[in-house]
């Protein structure tokens, strides 16, 4: 085919469709532009409509003595209606019933930003909940005019409402990660706002023993309430997450926080030096504009000790999803007790050996809830730093994932190798500090570590 006859045959096709498309029934510059949206970028669906319809209305104007075409075409184009000399009377658009309509649209933005105007924001995103009606009529139009190449009517209304918005408003359209939404309901003719969470990350130190990292339900009312947990609805009363919790809802006014580690440690460990990464999200927040040294100074604070935050900034939802499959190195410092006194460069000697590969069936203690399963984890250091009769002081650096408890005791030889496995004694942790995630081992405190490792 010649480009000549690929030109002509591609113009026929757009026009053929397009006079399908207005046969249908009145419609407007949108409706019809719409059906076209996604050949020529640079226009909006209204000009792209009107173009077509001058289009049209010239070629109907070709022969004087047939004024069928402009006819026809005059219930949906002024130029048609122009050429014929009638009374410049547009009839609604079937499709959309007018809403498409500029004054509509805009109308639909000044209700967004009266809305919007309470919360506090720099980004929204405009959304539609279509009518039925209006959903029904968009698939007759698309089923009877044949286009390929048409977008939802749903994705103009955003778009336009949008621009609408941005321009009174100067605040920005965010497609990835708004801080509101305004979502329209046609059906209803309200708009329904939406807060999306503000995510602040930090890291975390736990400077005492007994308590989890996240609320922790009674097992037996599942929250409620009951003799076994003192009426509290908690196993614990007391939890890394809860014990930041009142002042970040306090600084953002929000409803309630979720509290995202980088792992976790265990309930009797203590999380020191550099601390773990962590992101709390306050849900529905008022205030998003927060001043951050201050909030981490209350939190810790009201935390008396038994908590430290630190290097908190604010952060994005992908956070979250990047924190849970980070990879982390920790760095272990335990106190374990033998039941045999062994000589100082045995010990050494025998932890040397634990440097390496190990095979990790899943424990015994949390076997409840995790799959029973052979994992194999890395040592990657070992260092006895104290020995003193049974019990030795050892700092060990490991992969993510790596239960150090285990591989002192052995766990009825699930761990292999062991520490009480090579030394043929029994040998258990009976105290344990994490004291870095990620970055280099460093038994001092390192205050300033802000990038997370993966
Ligand atoms: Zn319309
Ligand atoms: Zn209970």
């Amino acid at each position: 085919m010649s480009s000549d006859e690929l030109m002509e045959k591609k113009l026929v096709e757009l026009l053929e469709t397009a006079w399908r498309i207005l046969k249908l029934g009145p419609i407007c510059d949108s409706c019809l532009g719409r059906q076209f949206a996604m050949l020529s970028t640079g226009l909006t669906n209204a000009e792209r409509g009107r173009a077509i319809k001058i289009a049209l209305a010239m070629s109907g104007s070709l022969d004087e003595s047939d004024r069928s075409l402009l006819e026809e075409l005059a219930q949906s184009s002024e130029n048609a209606r122009l050429s014929l000399g009638v009374e410049d009377k547009k009839e609604k658009c079937w499709v959309c019933l007018g809403e498409m309509e500029p004054e509509k649209l805009e109308r639909w933005a000044d209700m967004v930003v009266r809305d919007l105007r309470l919360l506090q924001h720099d980004s929204f995103l405009v959304g539609t909940k279509m009518s039925g009606l209006l959903a029904e009529n968009e698939e007759l139009l698309l089923a009877d005019g044949g286009s390929r190449w048409a977008e939802p009517m749903k994705s103009e209304i955003n778009r336009e409402v949008g621009k609408f918005v941005s321009k009174k408003t100067k605040k920005t359209v965010s497609f990835d990660a708004p801080d509101v939404l305004a979502l329209l309901d046609l059906a209803k003719g309200q708009v329904e706002t939406k807060i999306f969470s503000l995510y602040i990350m930090g890291r975390y130190r736990k400077l005492e023993r007994g308590f989890p990292q996240t609320r922790w339900p009674c097992r037996d009312c599942g929250g409620k309430g009951c003799k076994s947990c003192d009426y509290t609805g908690r196993r614990y009363s007391e939890s890394v997450d809860e014990l930041i919790r009142d002042p970040v809802i306090e600084a953002a006014r929000c409803d309630d926080t979720v509290f995202h580690g980088a792992g976790r440690e265990d309930i009797d460990a203590r999380m020191l030096g550099n601390g773990r990464p962590f992101v709390v999200e306050a849900v529905a927040p008022a205030i998003r504009e927060i001043d951050l040294h201050k909030l981490q100074e209350e939190i810790n604070r009201r935390a008396e000790g038994k908590v430290e935050v630190l290097d908190l900034t604010l952060s994005e939802k992908s956070m979250v999803e990047h924190l849970k499959k980070a990879l982390l190195k920790k760095t272990y410092f335990m106190k374990v007790e033998i039941n045999q006194e062994i000589p100082e460069e045995k010990l050494k000697s025998v932890l040397s050996g634990l440097v390496g590969s190990i095979k990790q069936r899943t424990p015994t203690r949390v076997s409840h809830r995790r799959a029973d399963k052979v994992r194999t984890r890395d040592v990657y250091d070992i260092q006895l730093n104290e020995i003193e009769g049974k019990s030795a002081k050892i700092t060990i650096k490991g992969s993510s994932g790596l239960y150090v408890k285990e591989l002192v005791s052995g766990d009825g030889g699930r761990t292999d190798p062991s520490l009480a496995g090579l030394l043929g004694f029994d040998a258990k942790v009976i105290e344990l500090d994490v004291i870095n995630v990620g970055g280099e081992a460093d038994a001092k405190v390192t205050r300033n570590t802000k990038e997370i490792e993966t």
